[in-house]
């Protein structure tokens, strides 16, 4: 009897092949999560965080304490919500005279992980829930992309500090690697919002900026592809939607409106019916963050170097970017 479409579907490789991936990663969170939770992070020796911390801010974006106030509010995106470049990323002048949509590695080569390799620290603080999904996020990145995520041994110089800052709250990280003990600020959970660690999504959104992404939104070329509508946009924040010279923009992928660095469509909206960003295509969704999409992916691999590294490596992380991403 001739194979029906169900059959056909059933045993399509790249179904088989996504499906495989799927339960390895979900295999690999699972035993992975046990053994993070079975080493109590109390005997590392963790620095003090203080509920206040002051991430740098370019000084010409510091924002009066009337607009800060006016993203605290619930309804905003917890992205938003920091008041620091672009909503939430920290950077000082030195970086934002020349930053990019990735960091340049030759402008900053001391900002790349060394090794590839990021050492972390979950916060104790985070509820058992929120800390599964963080672990998540990093296991997704991990299992997608050559660069790897690992528990700080507790004498690492650099390491990433991942933790529930009150001041300012929201979702926000530095932009590459500063030296030292780096903080990811993941707003966990209350009763009016999921805030940052409703699922994997913003975590990953926010450790694929300490690793060197930038926003999407930002390249030169992207007036082709989305209107941004100024009219809508809170004054005090419209630099927020700035885009760089093409001189600036290094990256090599096309435009990706999947990405899950891209602006949500109503990001620092003055009236919240209205976009700020609207896409050029009409089957296009903005602002997505449920997973890297494929250009994600290829990007951190290509800004870790491990598309040039061998052919073997290349097609790995091509077939793994091109099955997994959205
Ligand atoms: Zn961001």
């Amino acid at each position: 009897m001739a194979p029906q479409a169900n059959d056909l579907q059933k045993y399509n490789p790249s179904i088989i092949f996504r499906t495989l991936a799927t339960l390895c990663i979900a295999c690999i969170q699972t035993v992975g999560t046990r053994s993070v939770l079975n080493t109590p992070s109390s005997v590392l020796n963790l620095p003090t965080i203080p509920d206040k911390v002051t991430p740098m801010l370019p000084e010409t974006l510091q924002l009066s304490d009337e607009n800060l106030s006016l993203l605290q509010d619930n309804e905003n995106d917890p992205e938003t919500k920091a008041g620091l470049f672009q909503g939430d990323m920290a950077l000082n002048d030195e970086v934002y005279n020349y930053w990019r949509v990735g960091l340049r590695w030759d402008v900053f080569p001391e900002k790349l992980w060394k090794n590839r390799t990021v050492p972390y620290v979950i916060s104790p603080l985070y509820d058992t829930e929120s800390y599964i999904t963080i672990y998540k996020a990093i296991s997704t990145i991990n299992f997608m992309t050559c660069v790897k995520f690992v528990p700080w041994d507790g004498k690492a110089k650099d390491y990433l500090l991942i933790w529930p800052i009150k001041y300012p709250a929201g979702c926000w990280s530095y932009v590459g690697r500063y030296g030292g003990p780096q903080i990811v600020s993941l707003e966990p959970p209350d009763i009016n919002s999921d805030n940052c660690i409703g699922s994997e999504g913003r975590p990953m959104h926010e450790l694929l900026h300490a690793l060197g992404l930038f926003h999407e939104q930002s390249r030169s070329d992207r007036d082709k592809f989305v209107k941004i509508n100024l009219d809508n946009i809170i004054p005090a924040f419209k630099n927020n939607f700035n885009k760089q010279s093409l001189k600036n923009t290094t990256y090599k992928f096309e435009y990706d409106y999947d990405s899950i660095m891209h602006y949500g469509p109503y990001f620092f909206s003055a009236d919240k019916s209205k976009p700020t960003i609207t896409p050029k295509h009409a089957a296009s969704r903005l602002g997505q963050r449920k997973m890297l999409s494929k250009t994600d992916c290829l990007k951190v691999n290509d800004l870790y170097g491990c598309l040039g590294k061998s052919p073997l490596y290349r097609r790995k992380y091509y077939t793994l970017c091109n099955y997994l991403g959205l």
